[in-house]
């Protein structure tokens, strides 16, 4: 089978949202471990200094000599970046905490914003189908370089009072890296995560994020789910902690949802 992505060179996408623990990086790593089980070979970029992509799945520190950091700041190529993790096809280019100082010593470089931009077009990326981008919770250089460098911004949304309320400072970043750098930057889609079926202010924030955002809300919607935050501290993703657990389904759910809106468009 051809894969959807097949020619011009992988799919980017940011995973945005610049509220912390709506489920940025939950998402980064599981959605990454769903799309590599479908058969695409897929990276996940850790832009987050505090590296809980990396640990959750499974890169120790000793594993990060070359991480991130490097890439953006110090010309790494993108190849010595490159983690294989314990999921087949699932890679990653890890985060140390050395990225939180990336805002202030780029503050000089003019070409501070299209750092990652140019790290991704490197021969290197064109073996992954999809990238994921696992942004810091902030509008801070290090998402507007995820944001200049994808395609497109997923945005996971927790199911909580206000969780729409922070969507327009993101929409309002992502018009102004439209305007500046990257024209074609669009929205993947938004997620509801940590969805609670019995909790009526879940379904309240689902019908409202619906009846604002129409489309752009995937059908799939990611529960509240437990093996989803205990599958980090065993260092993988739940789909491989806990096969059939419904955070595992959800996710499954989910790339199948992403990757049949792309062929879509594809006809
Ligand atoms: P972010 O990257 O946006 O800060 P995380 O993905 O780290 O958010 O999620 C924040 C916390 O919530 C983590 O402890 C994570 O394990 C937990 N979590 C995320 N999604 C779910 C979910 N669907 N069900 C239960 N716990 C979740
Ligand atoms: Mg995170």
């Amino acid at each position: 089978m051809p894969d959807v992505l097949d020619g011009p060179g992988p799919r980017i996408i940011a995973i945005a949202n610049q509220k912390g623990g709506v489920g940025k990086t939950t998402t980064a790593i599981n959605l990454g471990a769903a799309l590599a089980e479908l058969g695409h070979r897929t990276l996940l970029v850790d832009l987050d200094p505090q590296g809980n992509a990396s640990t959750g799945l499974g890169i120790d520190l000793a594993r990060r000599e070359v991480s991130t950091y490097d890439l953006l700041i110090e010309d790494a190529p993108l190849e010595s970046v490159l983690q294989q993790t314990e999921t087949e096809d699932l890679w990653i280019a890890p985060a140390t905490t050395d990225l939180s100082s990336a805002d202030i010593e780029l503050v000089a470089n003019e070409n501070r914003s299209h750092l990652l931009h140019k790290a991704l077009r490197q021969e290197a990326a064109r073996r992954f189908s999809f990238i994921l981008i696992d942004c810091p919770p902030s509008l801070s250089l290090l998402t507007v370089n995820a944001m200049v460098a994808a395609h497109s911004i997923l945005v996971p949304l927790q199911s909580e009072f206000f969780a729409l309320e922070g969507l327009s400072q993101l929409m309002l970043t992502m018009r102004e890296v439209r305007q500046t750098a990257n024209p074609d930057l669009r929205i993947e889609g938004v997620v509801l995560t940590m969805f609670d079926a019995r909790n009526n202010l879940s379904k309240l924030v689902e019908d409202d994020a619906r009846e604002t955002l129409g489309e752009m809300v995937f059908d799939t919607i990611v529960p509240r789910n437990v093996r989803l935050s205990e599958a980090p501290s065993f260092a993988m993703p739940v789909l491989a902690y806990d096969d059939l657990s419904k955070g595992s389904l959800a996710y499954r759910a989910l790339a199948q949802e992403m990757v049949e809106r792309h062929e879509e468009a594809a006809i």
